[in-house]
């Protein structure tokens, strides 16, 4: 078997279009376009690139840019007297706190004063309880992402037996909710899991989310089953996943790549989140 791939790429290209042309429309309804912040505290290279790369996206759809870069030496008022401005501006439909924050700063209190109607990364503690009781709401970005790939393969989630690896409060558990809310039977795996390999030979749908270089070899793959790899890593070779893809493109039915798969999913989510945001917002004003 060769395993059709799911290519990333065009469909973050798809989704960004669909983004754009709703961010059009608001913007000739409303007068104004809705706006993304993001906030980037420190100098981490990966980060700057990472933020560069969403600001570019978020342009490109035609979002207004507002962009805040603080020193690593930032105090936690000051981080959290920004993130207040940002939420009382009604111009910023959503709010991006890059991660990992420089050491001494508390992510979960600076997330947590994000207003959960612009959380567009999903990750405050009330978007995470909206999620896990399946109450509408702005989801993480990359399981988004995830689950848009395997509908847009046309994969089954009803009732499939789904094995995520890895139990993050970024990745691994939403994409868990996520797929739980689809009808899947979802195992999650993680570190402390014996015998990985007979684990997620059960799955159909088998999301690879440990941030492990090759983890995820034929071995581990029920033949014909959906394997995405949402793990990213730079090596001397270029960007590789999870999943070691020549061998597991053999026995899988559905694969994704690295590069262009997961990766540009994520930011079109991001941008998808934010439109989402402002429309939501727009609509409660006028209710
Ligand atoms: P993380 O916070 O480090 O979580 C990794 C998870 O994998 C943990 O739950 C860990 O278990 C589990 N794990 C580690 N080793 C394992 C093993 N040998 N077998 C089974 N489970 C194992 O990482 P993350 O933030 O979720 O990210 C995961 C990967 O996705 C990374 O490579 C990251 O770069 C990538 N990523 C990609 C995107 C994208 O847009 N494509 C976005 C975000 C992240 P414990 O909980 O027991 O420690």
């Amino acid at each position: 078997m060769t395993a059709t791939i799911i290519d990333g790429t065009a469909l973050a290209a798809e989704s960004r279009k669909e983004t754009a042309e709703r961010v059009t429309a608001f913007t000739r309804a409303y007068g104004w376009a809705p706006g993304l912040a993001t906030v980037l505290i420190g100098d981490d290279p990966a980060s700057e690139v990472y933020v560069r790369r969403k600001r570019k996206a978020a342009a490109e759809a035609g979002l207004e840019d507002f962009h805040h870069h603080l020193p690593a030496d930032a105090s936690h008022p000051q981080v959290a007297a920004l993130i207040g401005e940002l939420a009382e501006d009604p111009r910023v439909s959503g709010i991006l706190l890059q991660l990992p924050l420089p050491a001494g700063l508390d992510r979960y209190a600076l997330v947590d004063l994000i207003p959960v109607e612009k959380d567009v990364d999903g990750l405050t503690t009330a978007s995470q309880g909206l999620l896990a009781r399946g109450l509408p709401g702005l989801r993480p970005c990359t399981p988004s992402g995830v689950i848009r790939m395997l509908d847009s393969a046309g994969v089954r989630l009803d009732g499939a037996e789904a094995v995520v690896i890895g139990r993050s409060e970024l990745v691994g558990h939403p994409a868990a909710e996520l797929l739980l809310r689809r009808g899947a039977t979802v195992t999650i795996a993680h570190s402390r899991t014996r015998a990985l390999a007979e684990v997620t030979r059960r799955a159909e749908v088998l999301i690879a989310a440990a941030g492990i270089p090759g983890l995820v070899t034929a071995e581990h793959v029920r033949p014909g089953a959906a394997v995405i790899d949402v793990g990213i890593h730079r090596t001397d070779s270029g960007l590789t996943g999870d999943v070691r893809f020549a061998e597991v493109s053999r026995t899988a039915g559905w694969i994704t790549p690295v590069p262009g798969g997961v990766g540009p999913m994520t930011i079109a989510m991001l941008l998808a989140n934010t439109i989402t945001a402002a429309e939501n917002a727009a609509y409660a004003a006028i209710r």
